[in-house]
C-alpha cells in the first residue's frame, strides 16, 4: 500500500532522519531535500563546477550542457506540449519569476485601454507585480485596467462564470489573466484547467504553480496556459531556484538574448535532480499521500471546537469538476493568537508557519497557522500535532488572547 511506498522515501531525507524529535510541517514555505539532490550538487561542485555558456574546457562545456539538459527536464516534467517552441528561464523563485513576466513581457505587450485580470486574495507575489506593471505603464502614459479575478467567497475558489462574463464584456481589451494553481492559504486546487474555457483562446494566461509543482502531477498540455512559474526550492531543489516556463508566443521568444549572466549552476543542477526524484517517487502518489494526511488533520480539527479551519477544509474530493484540496491546512485557535500557537507548537518540535502567510491584502488580524505536508510526513506526526492542539483546545485565559 501507500505506507510501504512512503516509508523508504522518508528515509531519503537526511534532515528528517537526522532530527527524529522534529516534524517539519512547512513544506509550502520551502521543501526539504532528498539525498539524491544533495549528492547531485556535491558531484557537480566537486566534479565540474565552472561558469556556463562561455567555455573552452570540459568543465565549462559540461556546465553549459547540464543547464540545457535541465531546461529540457523542466519541460518534460511539466508535460510541455511543444518543447521545441517554449522557453525555460531560471530565476530565484516564484516571486522573481512572476515579476520577470510582468516587467519583461507584460509591459511590452500592453497598450492604452487594455485590461488584465489578476488575483487579489492569493499570494502577494501573484498580485503586486501586476500592479507594478500598471504603475510602470501609467508613468509612460499608458492606462490599463486591472480587474480582480473573481472569487467565490464561500469556497475561496475562482468564480469562472464571473470570469467568463468579465472576458465577454472586455472582449479584445482583455489581454492577460494571472491565476494560481493551488492556493497557499486554503490549499484549494483552483480549477485552473477551466480558465482557458472561461477567457477564450487568445488571452495569455500566467499560472503561479508554486504550490503545485512537486505536490501533484502538473500537465501544461491539459492546463493550456502560456506561462507557468514555480519555485525550485519548494520542489526539493536548492534555495534560490525557480522557473519561468513560457510557451512559444506571438511576438518572438520570451526574453531573447541568450545567456543571462552567471546562472545559479548548482541550483539548476539540483533542480534537475529534484525533478528526477519526484518523477521516480510519483507525483500522483505524493498527492494521494499528502491529501490523506491533510484529511486526517482537518478531520481531527473538526472535532475540536477551539479551532477554525480556513477555506472549506473538509470538502476533499477527487471529482475534477468539484474543487479539490491539497495537503495544506490553515487554521486558527479561537482564543490563542497564531504567533503564540506557532511558538507553542515549535516547543513541541512541530514546525509550522504562523503569520499572515504573505496573502495579498491580508491584515494583521488575518494571522493563522499553516500546516503544509510533503512525502516525508507521516500520520504519526499528524496525530502528535493533533494531540498538542487538543491539549490547547480549552480556552486558557491569559494565553495570548487576541
Ligand atoms: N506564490 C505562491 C502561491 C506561494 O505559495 C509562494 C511561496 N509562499 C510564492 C508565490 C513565492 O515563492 P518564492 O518565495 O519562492 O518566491
Amino acid at each position: 500500500g501507500l505506507r510501504e511506498w512512503q516509508r523508504p522515501l522518508r528515509e531519503q531525507f537526511p534532515i528528517v532522519t537526522g532530527h527524529p524529535g522534529l516534524a517539519y510541517l512547512d513544506s509550502a514555505a520551502t521543501a526539504q531535500k532528498p539525498k539524491a539532490v544533495l549528492d547531485a550538487v556535491q558531484a557537480y561542485l566537486t566534479g565540474c563546477n565552472a561558469n556556463a555558456g562561455r567555455g573552452t574546457y570540459t568543465w565549462a562545456n559540461r556546465t553549459t550542457a547540464l543547464i540545457e539538459e535541465a531546461r529540457e527536464r523542466v519541460k518534460a516534467f511539466l508535460g510541455d506540449p511543444a518543447p521545441g517552441r517554449s522557453t525555460v528561464w531560471f530565476t530565484s523563485g516564484t516571486t522573481e519569476g512572476l515579476r520577470t513576466v510582468a516587467r519583461d513581457w507584460l509591459v511590452r505587450e500592453l497598450s492604452d485601454g487594455d485590461e488584465i485580470a489578476v488575483p487579489f486574495a492569493d499570494h502577494e507575489a501573484n498580485h503586486l507585480p501586476w500592479l507594478e506593471a500598471r504603475d510602470l505603464l501609467a508613468e509612460r502614459g499608458v492606462r490599463i485596467t486591472v480587474h480582480p479575478v473573481p472569487y467565490q467567497q464561500d469556497s475561496h475558489d475562482y468564480d469562472l462564470e464571473a470570469l467568463a462574463a468579465l472576458a465577454a464584456s472586455a472582449g479584445e481589451r482583455l489581454r492577460f489573466v494571472a491565476v494560481t494553481h493551488v492556493h497557499h492559504v486554503y490549499g484549494a486546487d483552483m480549477n485552473v484547467h477551466r480558465v482557458r474555457e472561461a477567457v477564450g483562446p487568445d488571452v495569455p494566461i500566467c499560472l503561479d504553480a508554486a504550490q503545485s509543482v512537486g505536490h501533484l502531477p502538473v500537465d501544461l498540455g491539459a492546463l493550456d496556459v502560456d506561462f507557468a512559474v514555480f519555485s525550485g526550492h519548494k520542489a526539493m531543489a536548492l534555495p534560490g531556484t525557480g522557473v519561468v516556463w513560457a510557451r512559444g508566443l506571438r511576438g518572438g521568444p520570451f526574453r531573447p538574448g541568450g545567456w543571462q549572466g552567471t546562472p545559479n549552476t548548482a541550483g539548476i543542477v539540483s533542480l534537475r535532480a529534484a525533478l528526477d526524484w519526484l518523477d521516480a517517487a510519483g507525483t500522483a502518489r505524493i498527492e494521494e499521500w499528502t491529501v490523506g494526511l491533510g484529511v486526517r488533520l482537518t478531520d481531527g480539527l473538526s472535532r475540536l471546537d477551539a479551532y477554525e479551519v480556513l477555506g472549506c477544509g473538509l470538502s476533499l474530493t477527487a471529482d475534477s469538476t468539484v474543487q479539490r484540496r491539497q495537503g495544506l491546512v490553515t487554521f486558527r485557535h479561537r482564543a490563542i493568537g497564531a504567533n503564540d500557537l506557532g511558538f507553542i507548537l515549535a516547543s513541541h518540535g512541530l514546525l509550522v508557519r504562523a503569520d499572515g502567510l504573505c496573502q495579498a491584502r491580508a491584515g494583521e488580524s488575518d494571522a493563522s497557522v499553516r500546516v503544509s505536508l510533503h512525502v516525508h510526513n507521516t500520520p504519526e506526526e499528524i496525530d502528535r500535532l493533533l494531540g498538542v492542539l487538543s491539549d490547547l483546545a480549552d480556552d486558557r485565559p491569559g494565553v495570548g488572547r487576541r
